[in-house]
């Protein structure tokens, strides 16, 4: 559990967001006890928090990552990832980016449509390389998740339909530039329930079938990632259920000893090692409402005005005071849109200008969606010990 050092932050600038490295150890930790199979590789989705000490911590216990862009490779590369180690997805890739990925050698491409795929080939001719691909298939599995957050159906924009797989593998076998790994999905984020994933591991048990009745190998099977975490009690679910999650594969999908499986966890490894740190500006009074305005707004955390996203709200200062008296109140940022709110009508200890609070869970796709709308600073961070 997350104990927060507020006397240490006296004097400090607010907004920040605040990661518990020894959280994200233990995290880490768990993933690798209940991911032991010597042909499963975790990568860690950079995209979900690319933070220095983060990745760093991350990548150092020896996780590998998957990128959705030139410079997440390049961050990657940075915090010590071998290339090897390195998966780059992306529904839609530059050709720099793609020339990055070849000049290093990272593991392989993800690889989204036909039309990338000729580019893949036309731009790994030209450095007489060969790239190592595997194609995005849209399994149509409904992660039963946030509409903008679902991404393995067939009317969201991601990946090759399933009826366009075997067309699209025979005309990877007549590129000579490239090489046909596997296959990749990733169905949605914040899943909770296993039963989608259940579904995915059918699905690809068919697929796979399919293709290797056509004579070809699937060397490579990548399920994604998604996993959610707990919002509503960062405390008590403070490690997700990677037992639960890595056993429904163990169970459900039909691995041969020589094929390799890979994850891809954004979400679940850094969401609740992360707060966003902010303090109360002024407590406003109106006939219908009490509103505690904070110096964080949906430029530091944009999850609830994109997403309805909740992050609990914690006063440390009350929590620290020992505060008994409770109200409810709307808790807003100061930027100048309505949506611009993080919860509403939400019981806090009795708050006061000065207060510090602390959102919870924010440490995936938090600062690294941070803007500078209305000329705002960006929020930082500080890391534990
Ligand atoms: C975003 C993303 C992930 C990670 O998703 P989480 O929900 O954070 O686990 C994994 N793979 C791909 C291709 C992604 O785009």
């Amino acid at each position: 559990m997350t104990v927060f050092p507020i006397d240490e932050w006296k004097g400090r600038e607010t907004p920040f967001y605040y990661y518990d490295l020894d959280l994200l150890r233990q995290t880490v930790e768990e993933i690798k006890r209940c991911a032991q199979e010597p042909n499963w590789h975790v990568h860690y989705a950079v995209k979900a928090c690319a933070t220095e000490p983060v990745l760093k911590t991350i990548i150092g216990a020896g996780l590998g990552t998957d990128c959705v862009s030139g410079g997440e490779v390049r961050a990657s590369l940075e915090a010590g990832a071998k290339p090897e180690q390195i998966l780059f997805a992306g529904v839609a890739k530059a050709d720099w980016e793609i020339r990055l990925a070849l000049e290093n050698e990272i593991a392989a491409l993800n690889v989204e449509s036909v039309e990338e795929l000729e580019n893949i080939e036309r731009i790994a001719g030209e450095m007489n390389k060969v790239a190592h691909v595997c194609l995005r298939i849209n399994p149509n599995v409904d992660a039963h998740t946030h509409k903008k957050i679902t991404t393995g159906l067939n009317i969201n924009k991601f990946g090759i339909q399933m009826k366009d797989m075997m067309p699209t593998i025979e005309k990877c076998m007549t590129m000579p530039h490239i090489a046909f790994e596997g296959l990749h999905f990733h169905i949605g984020s914040q899943i909770t329930d296993f039963a989608p994933y259940r579904n995915l591991c059918m699905q690809v048990n068919k697929l796979v079938e399919q293709i290797e009745a056509a004579g070809i190998v699937v060397k490579n099977i990548d399920v994604g990632g998604g996993l959610g975490v707990s919002y509503d009690h960062p405390n008590h679910f403070c490690i997700p259920d990677f037992e639960g999650y890595f056993r429904t594969f163990r169970k459900f999908l039909k691995l041969r000893e020589d094929q390799e499986l890979h994850f891809e966890l954004g979400r679940a490894v850094v969401a609740q090692c992360g707060s966003l740190i902010t303090r109360v500006l002024y407590v406003k009074h109106t006939e219908q409402k009490e509103f505690v305005m904070v110096d964080a707004g949906m430029t530091d955390l944009i999850r609830p005005a994109l997403y309805d996203a909740y992050h609990k709200v914690e006063n440390l200062t009350a929590k620290r005071e020992g505060r008994k008296e409770r109200m409810r109140y709307d808790v807003v940022g100061p930027i100048c849109e309505s949506s611009d709110v993080f919860v509403e009508n939400f019981e806090l200890p009795l708050t006061h200008r000065g207060d510090i609070i602390a959102l919870r869970s924010a440490g995936a796709y938090g600062e690294i969606m941070a803007s500078q709308y209305n000329l705002r600073r960006l929020p930082g961070h500080v890391v534990s010990e």
